[in-house]
Order: C-alpha cells, then structure tokens, then sequence
C-alpha cells in the first residue's frame, strides 16, 4: 500500500511538474512591449467628415424583391471618386453587377528576386461594402442623431453604416489615397471589391464581381474583409484588446419537419397527434446538440489568450490535454463562445392545428442550424432524420449556404494581418477566430487561397449592439487606425521589393 502511495504521488508531483513547465514555456504578459503607432499623420476630422458624407448617402439593402436605390449607388460610387482623386487616378475600375465596384491598383509584378524563375505574386483583395441595412419601422426616433445624418459629434462618427461597413470602406480607401498622392506603386496587383448587396446575401454583388474576375482567370492570393477585429472588454478576463482574425465564417442552412397524424376529432385521438409527433422530433435535435470541439484554431486561441491570464487560469489554458473537458464545460455557458466551437441548432417557428377540438393532420417546425466549417448542409440534414427516426417525419432542406472552407492561420496573409496589427496597436493578443455571420469573402472562396475576415477597429460589447441596431457609431480615433493599419498593410505586402 505504500509503495503504491509513493507511486502515486510521485505521478502526481511528476504530473504538476509536466504542467506548470508547460504553462512557464507558454509564457505570459509581454514579451517585446511594442508600442501602438502614431496615427497623427492622418487627419480624423476630415476623415470624419467625410465618411459623413457617405453615411449620408442612403444607399439601403431592403429586400431582395426591391429594385436598388439606383441613384444612392451611383451617389456613392461619384462621392468615392471625387473624395479620392489621387487613388482613383492610381487605380483602373469597373462597375460589375450595375452597382458593385472593382478597383484594380495594377502592380509593377517585380520580384524581390529579379531572376527568370521568379513569377509574379498573386493579388490580394479588400473586401467592402457599400450597401446598409434600413433602420427598422418605428425605431428612427430612438436614434440620438439622426441615422442618415452622419452626424460628428463627442468624438464619433453617427449613423447607418458607421460600423457596418461604411467606415471600413472610407478607412481602406483614405490609405489608397495617402499612398497613391506619395506616388506608391505596388509590387502585386491589389483589388479593391465593393459589393453593393452583402446585406441581402451578395449574389449580385460579390457574386458577379467573383464570376468576372474568374472569368479574367484572376487568382488571389488572399483576401480581407469584415467579419472580426479588435474586441475590448467581449472577451473574459482579458482588458486590453485581443486581435480576433477570423479564418473561417459559418454557414446556416434551414430545416423544415413537417409531422403528419390522422386527423378526426378531439375526443378520439390516436395516441399520437402531429403535434406531439412533432414536438418529439424536435426536442431529438435540441437533446442531442452537436458536440463542442476543441479544434486546432480554437486550441490555438486558447493558447494565445493563456499569456494574459493569471498564472492559475494559465495553467488550466495551456494544459488543455488534461484540462480540455473543464475549459470545454466554461466555454459551453457562454452563447457566444459555444457557438464557435459547433454547429447551433435553434428552432425558430413551430406551428399545427387551427381549433382545439379539431386532430391536425400536420404540423410543421422550422429549425436553424448555423454550420461550422467541420459540417455541411446535407450532414445536418441526414443527421436530424437519422436523430428523428421517425417515417412519419419529413425533413426538408428550405435554403442554406455551405460554411467557408478554412483559410490558413499560418500562410502568408494571415502573417501579414498579424504583423501589422502588432506594429499599430502594439504588443496585443492575436488569435485565430472563426466568424458566426455570413460575409462576402464566401464569394471569393474559389478565386483566392485564403480568405480573412479581420476590420481594424476596436469593438466594445456596445458597439455590437449598434451594428445593424440603433445609434451606430464609430469613434474617429478608429478611422485614423484603420486607415494607418490599412496603409501599413499594402506597404508589407505589396510594397517595393527590397
Ligand atoms: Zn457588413
């Protein structure tokens, strides 16, 4: 019996020692204390003010039965050339879709290496848009300013599209000016790709601005687009902000269970109805939800937070070959964070029967799925009729759009997107992240080799709320970022060979 004591404790001493060690290698806080970038050398006043101006032009995604807002979007495609004479000189473009941009920055395509073999480097891509969602009915009054107003005030910019995705496009596009005035010449071909329908899906927009550029043979190297940023204060335990850039964005696909029953009267019911046939196959999808998993990315996030926290949660964080159930259990309580670690499963609308004596013959539910990049539309399909099991269910697919694929989290963008990062915003976390929305960059998935989703702004938990909601704003601060983080982007990568 002692020996065995010995045994053991001896394990767990060795255990500890295995553990602890590992969290010291993982190391913690700063290592090279980088310090943010000056942003001065742009002028965030005038970037506000213009960026006022195109919250100002209403070019608003309604449905997608209506007809586009013709004369917004010729608005802002005129307000985006005379703002930007320098870049418009530098750049060639293209309307494609009737409304869509494509602005093409041709590259000079001279290696580092000027030798026969050295080819050419792929383009990239930024990925904006410039249609907004409408303000909902009823809500205008809510606004402290006006949503079309783009109003300047207490350091912010106000208004529809601020955030989403306006001041993205109005940050891209005042780096392209500042460059092209200097007389910047990239070394690679950089696409600028303004889509004028991501609100309602992006067919018509980043759809045909991917069909024409594959048509023209174009491959890009990678692309980057919204979808993630900066977030303060969203995620726990850690204050100062975590670079999130998304690798990958979920898809979404709508099932329809249709349940049928005799009919008849109230009075002598079979022992089933379809309303209780229905509820069953219901509750046999929210009983078995899709496992979490703790994958590659989200192992690698995990790792990259654990520098920040104190040496206890460290510990936890960077053991998870013994800690991964415990980590999976935190990360499960939060609605967010589960959701990035499985496909969600969320019924939405149930209905069956018309009076309360009458036996309805059917009864329907509709159940959204949101599919991580591991699953796909047909999986979840055949795995709720597989988890129903039952005939006198029917399981119908009624519209849904495949996950992305994964872009690399170690190629060559995302080194880019990282490095820049921490040469403007300083010495902060970066961590893959997967994206739960849907985004254009899903269009571009058969043209480019990665795509990224990752807008330099800082985010706070109120911001979120404001995207796509009421008083949406972007602080003037994050413009000036943006544009410098957008600036120091293109030199990185497309800059003149060294
Ligand atoms: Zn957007």
């Amino acid at each position: 019996m002692k020996n065995f004591l010995i045994v053991v404790i001896g394990g767990l001493a060795a255990l500890l020692l295995v553990m602890v060690a590992r969290t010291m290698l993982m190391g913690g806080g700063s290592v090279t204390a980088a310090a943010p970038a000056d942003f001065t050398a742009y002028d965030g006043e005038a970037i506000a003010a213009r960026l006022g101006t195109a919250i100002r032009i209403p070019t608003v995604s309604k449905s997608l039965e209506a007809t586009p807002d013709a004369q917004a979007f010729a608005g802002i495609a005129k307000f985006l050339s005379e703002a930007y004479p320098a870049a418009h000189a530098a750049m060639e473009r293209e309307i494609v879709g009737e409304y869509s941009l494509i602005y093409k920055w041709p590259g000079t395509n001279i290696g580092a290496d000027t030798g026969a073999n050295t080819s050419p480097q792929k383009p990239i891509g930024f990925i904006a848009h410039l249609d907004v969602v409408p303000v909902e009915t009823g809500t205008e009054d809510e606004w402290t300013r006006p949503p079309f107003s783009g109003a300047v005030h207490d350091g912010s910019v106000w208004g529809r599209g601020a955030l989403d995705n306006k001041g993205q496009l109005i940050a891209l596009m005042e780096a392209a000016e500042r460059l092209a005035s200097e007389g910047f010449a990239p070394a690679r071909d950089i696409y600028f790709l303004f889509g004028h329908d991501e609100e309602l899906g992006g067919d018509k927009g980043a759809g045909a601005i991917a069909a024409h550029l594959k048509a023209r043979s174009v491959s890009l190297a990678w692309t980057i687009d919204e979808g993630s940023g900066l977030a303060q204060g969203i995620v726990p335990g850690i204050e100062k902000p975590v670079a999130l850039i998304s690798t990958a964005e979920k898809g979404s696909v709508t099932l329809r269970f249709t349940a049928r029953g005799q009919g008849g009267h109230s009075s002598t019911p079979a022992p089933d109805t379809a309303v209780s046939i229905l509820a069953r196959a219901v509750l046999a999808v929210t009983d078995n939800p899709y496992p979490l998993k703790l994958d590659d990315n989200v192992i690698a996030f995990l790792h990259a937070l654990a520098g920040e926290m104190p040496f206890s949660r460290r510990l936890i964080m960077t053991n998870l070959w013994l800690t991964g159930p415990l980590v999976k259990g935190q990360l499960k309580s939060d609605a967010l964070t589960a959701a990035s670690l499985h496909t969600t499963t969320a019924p939405t609308i149930i209905k069956g029967g018309e009076k309360s004596n009458i036996l309805p013959q059917q009864a329907t539910a509709i159940v959204n799925y949101r599919i991580h990049p591991r699953d796909n539309v047909e999986a979840v399909r055949d795995r709720a009729v597989k988890l129903i099991n039952d005939d006198r269910v029917t399981v119908e697919i009624a519209g849904g759009r495949e996950p992305s694929p994964q872009s690399s989290a170690s190629g060559e963008g995302y080194r880019a997107i990282a490095a820049t990062t921490t040469a403007i915003f300083g010495d902060i976390v970066l961590a893959p992240a997967l994206t739960l929305q849907g985004t254009d960059s899903r269009h571009y998935a058969d043209i480019a080799d990665d795509n990224y989703r990752f807008t330099p702004f800082i985010y706070t938990p109120d911001d979120l709320q404001r995207i796509h909601g009421t008083d949406e704003r972007v602080k003037i601060e994050n413009l000036a970022g943006a544009a410098a983080w957008y600036e120091a982007l293109m030199r990185r990568t497309a800059g003149a060979a060294s």
